[in-house]
């Protein structure tokens, strides 16, 4: 027995013609019904035959599957010569929905009918229910990887642009249940304004319910044009049935346009298998269309057009400008990033989300290092908060268990932690113990650093004192050359033993002079320098002209510590040298203040000369909490080699981008801590900062925040949150090849 009409006839005793119904599977109609062949699992079976029984039982016009002769709903059969499924399901009455007008009564039919099927199923889900598949739009992400396969370049770039927003959003608030999965304009049957017909289950699953009115929606998108507000119909009669809650509002237009994405990405996918497949393609056309119009809107107005009939409309932050007059209050010299200012208003993983509903991919933040609003952290820091938080003058086990953690990532004799709020705080301390140990006064900086905003801080940062309202150089600060292989005085391999030098030079002048060195403060990759990394041997030659004046040798990891640059956990561990005194801050808390200062048990000794030192939140139990968590995060979800591998994968599409892009100098870093430089001319190195600026606003208008940094403004730096992921570096790459492209073009 080969053919569909076989078994029907000897299953069913039902007989042809037969004629397939356009649509991926192989469903053919007949008097008797529609006989569907497929090859599905007996869960699936049983999985379409319960909810078909919920929806009937609760009087929707789902469609019975009829017994075999012998009393069964299924059989095996064959498709294609591979093992299947035969079922017959009863035949209804109208035609799909794709085919007819849409008038506002059916919109409002449908949004009714789909809050129904939601209605017929609540409740306990049964097991086989939960699952996922191709289509599930709750996992559009995974058709990321197929978006080079789409080679229409309009269409390309919405996809990527729908799967970026979409890896954005969060639906664990949004309620669920039993999905049909596939409410769409083929599955709804229509006669003149009424729903006759509700059919194939085969993509049932659980999940939230607004994912089933996204999917809805973005086939009436097709249908009727470039109106939302007419779509807005279909939202406006399932929220009468069932409210929508403010968080499933919001997700909504991203998950339209992820659903559009989807077909595309899976259209791709199939174009290899069989270019000439009539159904697959069909709705190519429509869909791009539909998805260029979702993208036209910003999803705040998206929102708006197709949930203003809503019970229960959601709280809109305050306008842009409205805050930013308000932000005077904050005082003038506090800047704003983008030409544009962003109103961030949550942040998730490496993600934020503008008050506007837009997602932009983050960076720049190295600060929430393990992601914004870690879950593990904010719950450590919640769990603490509602539990105590005091200072470190009693005895507690959170701040002792993370001075045990953290100086167990150092090497010896580095045993002894003071814990302090900020990078800041902790360099004036770190300068305060090494004028203690060595009873010297003066410092040497690298050029174009930045050690922080306090008095003593910014005295030691070049980057502020030489920059504009800087004071210049004070009498105790000597500034060495940044040891820039790529724009400095030495280029060759051996630059980093040259630099070493300088910073003895400096050293020597100073002594001369009759000034004693207390310590050498060096960022161990230079970051406002422009994100640099350290020609080797410069440090180990450098501590070496330090240590013989009499100083201490000072790492300033705030913006490198903790497992960023992949191969070490500390950047000092790069050069091969063990720091005097290491200063910590930005990522140990993951947005929480706290910094350190790590030292050896001599020097804080040296420094115990009876005065107190006491930092009033310095290492409280919420502090030492967060920071115990975000080790916890480092060690246990793999995050510094993660660092090296998607560093690694960014480095090398960056330099490909360099071969093809003149105007990119040099691609620099290591693991998630990299830097573009951008220059008109490769042998002048004219920088190319107004081009760096316009790239920057670029990529930040297609979703993407990066930064500019470099005393010459010339250098695009990125530092992304560790849980950054490979479709993140793709997109990143892809979507500044765009950009590059279009700024280069003439
Ligand atoms: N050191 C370095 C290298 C920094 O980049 C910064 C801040 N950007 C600081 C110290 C100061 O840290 P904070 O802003 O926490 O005081």
């Amino acid at each position: 027995m080969n053919t569909a009409a076989d078994v029907a006839l000897a299953h069913w005793s039902a007989s042809g013609p037969w004629k397939r119904l356009p649509g991926e599977n192989y469903n053919l109609v007949g008097s008797a019904g529609v006989l569907k062949i497929a090859a599905i699992e007996f869960e699936q079976i049983l999985l379409e035959q319960t909810m078909t029984e919920m929806y009937c039982n609760a009087g929707l016009p789902a469609a019975n599957l009829m017994a075999t002769t012998q009393g069964e709903h299924a059989v095996s059969c064959e498709l294609f010569g591979k093992p299947a499924v035969a079922r017959l399901f009863e035949c209804l009455p109208g035609t799909p929905w794709r085919e007819c007008t849409s008038s506002d009564r059916l919109l409002g039919g449908i949004g009714d009918m789909l809050a129904r099927l939601h209605e017929a199923t609540a409740g306990d889900a049964p097991e086989f229910a939960f699952r996922t598949h191709q289509w599930d739009v709750a996992k559009a992400g995974q058709h990321r990887v197929s978006i080079p396969l789409i080679h229409d370049d309009v269409a390309r770039r919405a996809a990527d642009q729908a799967l970026h927003d979409h890896a954005g959003i969060d639906l664990t608030s949004c309620p669920r249940g039993l999905l049909h999965g596939d409410f769409h304009d083929e599955n709804i049957l229509v006669q003149g304004d009424t729903i006759t017909g509700v059919v194939d289950l085969g993509d049932a699953l659980v999940g939230a319910y607004v994912q089933d009115l996204a999917i809805t929606l973005s086939y009436a998108l097709q249908q009727i044009g470039v109106d939302p507000a007419r779509a807005g119909v279909i939202v406006s009669a399932y929220d009468a049935r069932r409210a929508l809650t403010p968080d499933e509002q919001r997700v909504l237009p991203t998950l339209i346009a992820a659903r559009h994405a989807t077909s595309l990405c899976i259209a791709a996918e199939r174009f290899g298998l069989n270019p000439e497949h009539a159904t697959w393609f069909s709705h190519m056309e429509p869909t791009l269309r539909a998805i260029q119009m979702v993208q036209g809107y910003s999803p705040r107005d998206l929102e708006d057009a197709l949930c203003q009939g809503c019970q229960r409309r959601r709280q809109r932050g305050r306008c842009v400008d409205d805050l930013r007059a308000k932000r005077q209050r904050l005082g003038p010299s506090l800047s704003l990033s983008y030409d544009e200012p962003l109103h961030i208003v949550e942040g998730r993983d490496q993600y934020l989300l503008d008050a506007d509903g837009r997602v932009y991919l983050d960076l720049v933040n190295n600060v929430c290092h393990v992601g914004h609003c870690n879950a593990r952290v904010v719950e450590a820091i919640a769990t603490q908060a509602a539990m105590l938080n005091t200072n470190t003058r009693y005895l507690h086990e959170t701040v002792l268990e993370y001075a045990d953690r953290l100086t167990a990532k150092m090497p010896a004799p580095l045993d002894t932690c003071f814990f302090v709020n900020s990078g800041s705080e902790a360099n004036e301390l770190a300068l305060r113990l090494a004028r203690a140990a060595t009873e010297h006064t003066d410092v040497v900086v690298i050029d174009g650093a930045y050690h922080g905003s306090t008095g003593n801080c910014i005295a030691m940062s070049p980057y502020k004192f030489n920059g504009p309202g800087g004071r210049g150089q004070a009498d105790w600060v000597h500034s060495a050359p940044m040891p820039d292989v790529y724009r400095g005085e030495l280029r060759d391999t051996d630059a980093g033993l040259g630099y070493a030098l300088e910073v003895g030079r400096v050293i020597g002048e100073a002594t001369n002079k009759g000034r004693s060195i207390a310590g050498f403060f060096a960022e161990t990759l230079l970051s406002c320098g422009g994100q640099i990394p350290l020609p080797s041997g410069y440090l180990a030659g450098a501590f070496e002209h330090v240590r013989a004046a009499g100083g201490l040798c000072i790492a300033d990891e705030v913006q490198v510590g903790l497992g960023r640059v992949g191969d070490a956990m500390w950047g000092f561990e790069l050069q091969g040298v063990v720091p005097d005194i290491v200063v910590l801050g930005k990522p140990m808390g993951n947005g929480h203040p706290i910094g350190a200062v790590v030292t050896t048990r001599a020097i804080a000794e040296a420094f115990a000369n009876g005065m107190e030192f006491f930092s009033t939140f310095g290492g409280n139990p919420v502090s030492a909490s967060a920071a115990l968590a975000v080790l916890d995060v480092v060690e246990e979800d793999g995050l510094q080699s993660r660092a090296t591998r998607l560093g690694d994968r960014f480095m090398d599409g960056l330099r490909a981008l360099q071969s093809r892009y003149s105007i990119i100098g040099d691609v620099r870093g290591r693991g998630l801590f990299l830097g573009v430089e951008l220059v008109r001319d490769r042998t002048t190195l004219e920088p190319a900062a107004t081009e760096a600026a316009m790239l920057v606003n670029n990529m930040k208008a297609r979703g993407i925040l990066l930064s500019t940094d470099g005393p010459l403004h010339n250098v695009i730096k990125i530092k992304p949150p560790l849980v950054l992921n490979e479709g993140d570096v793709d997109r990143s790459l892809r979507t500044l090849d765009e950009v590059l492209g279009l700024m280069c073009e003439d």
